[in-house]
């Protein structure tokens, strides 16, 4: 890896776009037959299409099940950049739809809810992380995934929570760091890693509502069961975590590890999983900070139902559209994350 200053410099700000119509989405949700086999449907709509269901750890079971490929932003990732189907249906939110399309360009790349976002994306919009940018010209930007293509593009490298660490690690020790847009994960890295990085002060709504308090409560109540969780949560609480890792990473986690009861601190979805992987131990989502965890469901994710997926592969719409020079621009940081991570392995959950 080349870490010559500067990196290609930002220089744009054109946006990528779904191409869709959410009132008519909604309408025709409604005028879905009831009667209708919606598995059966999809999996019709599927070989007629040669598509390919891409679905991330924190969409509902039910999804889940049905899709060809479940795993975490990595492990999309690749399979986005090296599936042979014509169509991705990408069951997750909108950066990462928007990212199959720039490793993908040649595919039509469908997302179920066009409404589906993030809170990491929306807290860093690209006019400020340039001028942010701009304020540390000898720092180079390692941007977490979560963000939008024109952050992608803003940025000299990508992470996911599974290979951030590493690919910090591969940066010499004498190179200034930006890292954007989680601050928490930012945190957490830098602790890790020793690195004193800049860090852009974004969260994720999930992660951030997860209670302390409310933690130590739930421990007290279940003294057996040790805790899981996830880098995007806040230092405090991590401070309670027995592992901390990727989503993937969690789920190995509870599937390797001797305990019979994990407290798990991230989305709730990704307990489906983890339930069918140690079918004998007990999950518990981490309480917020009303002392349950439904608060702790991604209001993104949850957008994405089996009706809006069985119409977005009906009527190929909503699809992802990213113009070609923010494509090219967005394409290098990702593609300097993918070579920077090759030794990682791919989680195998295929369904
Ligand atoms: S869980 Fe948080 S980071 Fe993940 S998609 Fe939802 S809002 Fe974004």
């Amino acid at each position: 890896m080349d870490f010559a200053l500067p990196f290609s410099a930002p220089v744009s700000l054109v946006s990528s776009k779904v191409l869709g119509n959410a009132p008519l989405q909604a309408e025709a949700e409604n005028q879905i037959d009831p009667t209708l086999d919606l598995e059966a449907e999809i999996s019709r709509l599927k070989k007629d299409m040669n598509a390919v269901i891409l679905a991330h750890y924190y969409q509902d079971g039910d999804i889940q099940d049905l899709a060809d490929f479940v795993g975490d932003s990595l492990d999309l990732s690749r399979k986005a950049a090296n599936t042979d189907a014509d169509v991705i249906v990408f069951c997750g939110v909108k950066f990462m739809a928007e990212t199959a399309k720039v490793l993908s360009p040649q595919k039509l790349v469908l997302l179920p809810d066009e409404k589906a976002g993030c809170s990491l994306e929306q807290s860093c919009p690209p006019a400020d992380f340039k001028v942010f940018r701009e304020k540390y010209p000898d720092h180079i930007a390692v941007t977490y995934i979560n963000c939008s293509a024109e952050i992608k593009a803003l940025s000299d490298i990508i992470c996911t929570s599974t290979n951030a660490e590493q690919i910090i690690r591969q940066i010499p020790k004498d190179q200034p760091i930006i890292f954007a847009p989680d601050r928490h994960l930012g945190a957490y890295i830098s602790k890790k890693t020793g690195r004193d990085m800049v860090l852009w002060q974004g969260t994720c709504v999930v992660h951030e509502q997860f209670s302390v308090k409310e933690m130590v409560k739930l421990k007290t109540i279940h003294p057996d069961a040790k805790v899981a969780a996830h880098p995007e949560c806040p230092e405090d609480l991590l401070k309670h975590a027995d592992h901390i890792g990727s989503t993937s990473s969690l789920l190995k986690y509870v599937t390797e590890d001797s305990a019979q009861k994990y407290i798990i601190a991230t989305e709730p979805g990704i307990i489906h999983q983890m339930q069918k992987a140690a079918p004998h131990k007990e999950f518990i989502g981490a309480p917020g900070a009303d002392g349950k965890c439904s608060c702790n469901t991604c209001p993104f994710m949850a957008l994405n139902t089996m009706e809006k997926l069985y119409l977005t592969m009906k009527n190929k719409t909503p699809a992802i559209e990213v113009p070609d020079t923010l494509r090219a621009q967005a394409l290098l940081p990702l593609d300097r994350m993918l070579k920077m991570s090759q030794n990682i392995p791919t989680s195998k959950i295929s369904t």
